[in-house]
């Protein structure tokens, strides 16, 4: 009960990359960035047993940018044909490639990675990919017309990157939406039906990670206009809850978004975001503890996986193992209350 787990990255070692950095340059080129990213999975993989966390993840130790990494391995994308785009609905405006053709996957793209994961740890396994949705709003189309259609292509190729990687052992595969709380209607649409198409045919477990986001200037200045409450979730919960996910990743931790709204989650484990990642305090075992007892008034403890509420990738190293031990310590606290010792 109470198994633990976290959203997936974790900060890269200096040695490896710029520290401190969203998408940080690598420090390495070569064969040495390849065993250093080896390297730097197995220093997180041992972190996070020690910590007592009971599905692990690499760390996001092989890739930069967590699109990006995924699209660099599709055909159908020209790099060189910029677009100006308004992401997020018009956050922020940058230059985004075009999709010009019809999309394929050049070959695995995180198949070796899992297959090394799966080697050293004998945890459960999680592997994340990114969202049809969010995919979409990172990149341009000029062939598909629709973005629905552009998003079942991309759901396509994510359906076979997951079949691969629940071959090589994988237990829970994650698909990153933070988009999913920006086109509320959009989700309902098409946005689960995408990911009803990534998940197709998979036996392991599935997982939806929607989050505000965390670290820009402009994720901060749009969640200042989003009020006090944050019930955006209310929109999109109750199509996710009939949907054929299995798991869905919010923040619980300093978060605006009222934890009733978990409530309408009734037939998903509910990975419980108990790490609050925008800042550097390591929370104390009994803070961890709280937050998880506060998800139990609206979620029976046998569907709560207690998680950081997004990657940590951005902080100092040192503050995210802290808050690895913290997360561990603060569910084994809960256990120990609910077996009424
Ligand atoms: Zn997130």
């Amino acid at each position: 009960m109470l198994k633990t787990t976290i959203a997936g990255s974790l900060p890269k070692p200096s040695w490896l990359a710029e520290p401190e950095e969203l998408w940080a340059p690598w420090r390495l080129e070569g064969e040495e960035l390849e065993q250093g990213k080896r390297d730097a999975a197995l220093i997180w993989i041992k972190e996070e047993e020690d910590a007592g966390i009971d599905i692990v993840t690499e760390g996001e130790q092989f890739r930069m940018h967590f699109v990006h990494g995924f699209l660099e391995h599709v055909a159908g994308i020209d790099w060189e044909k910029k677009t100006k785009m308004g992401i997020r609905d018009g956050r922020y405006v940058v230059d985004v490639p075009t999709v010009t053709g019809a999309l394929s996957r050049k070959g695995s793209v995180h198949g070796l990675e899992a297959r090394f994961a799966r080697a050293h740890t004998k945890r459960g396994l999680k592997f994340t990919l990114p969202g049809p949705m969010t995919i979409c709003d990172t990149i341009a189309d000029a062939h598909y017309g629709k973005r629905a259609d552009m998003a079942m292509a991309f759901a396509e190729l994510l359906n076979q990157e997951a079949r691969e990687l629940e071959a090589e052992g994988v237990d829970l595969i994650q698909f990153d939406e933070p988009a999913f709380n920006v086109f509320m209607d959009d989700v309902k649409e098409w946005g689960i039906a995408a990911l009803h198409k990534a998940i197709e045919g998979l036996k392991c477990q599935t997982a939806v990670h929607i989050c505000y986001g965390y670290g820009i200037q402009a994720n901060l200045d749009w969640k200042e206009s989003l009020g006090s409450e944050w019930r955006q979730y209310e929109e999109i919960f109750p199509a996710l809850n009939e949907s054929r996910l299995d798991q869905v990743s919010l923040e619980c931790a300093n978060s605006k978004v009222p934890l009733s709204l978990i409530g309408l989650l009734s037939k998903k484990t509910v990975m419980v975001g108990a790490i609050d990642v925008a800042s550097e305090t390591v929370e104390t075992p009994e803070q961890v503890a709280a937050t998880i007892r506060a998800a139990m008034e609206f979620v029976d403890a046998e569907r709560i996986s207690p998680c950081t509420n997004c990657g940590m990738a951005p902080l100092p190293r040192n503050v995210a193992v802290g808050k690895l031990q913290a997360l561990g310590a603060g569910a084994e606290i809960m256990r120990k209350e609910l077996a009424g010792g």
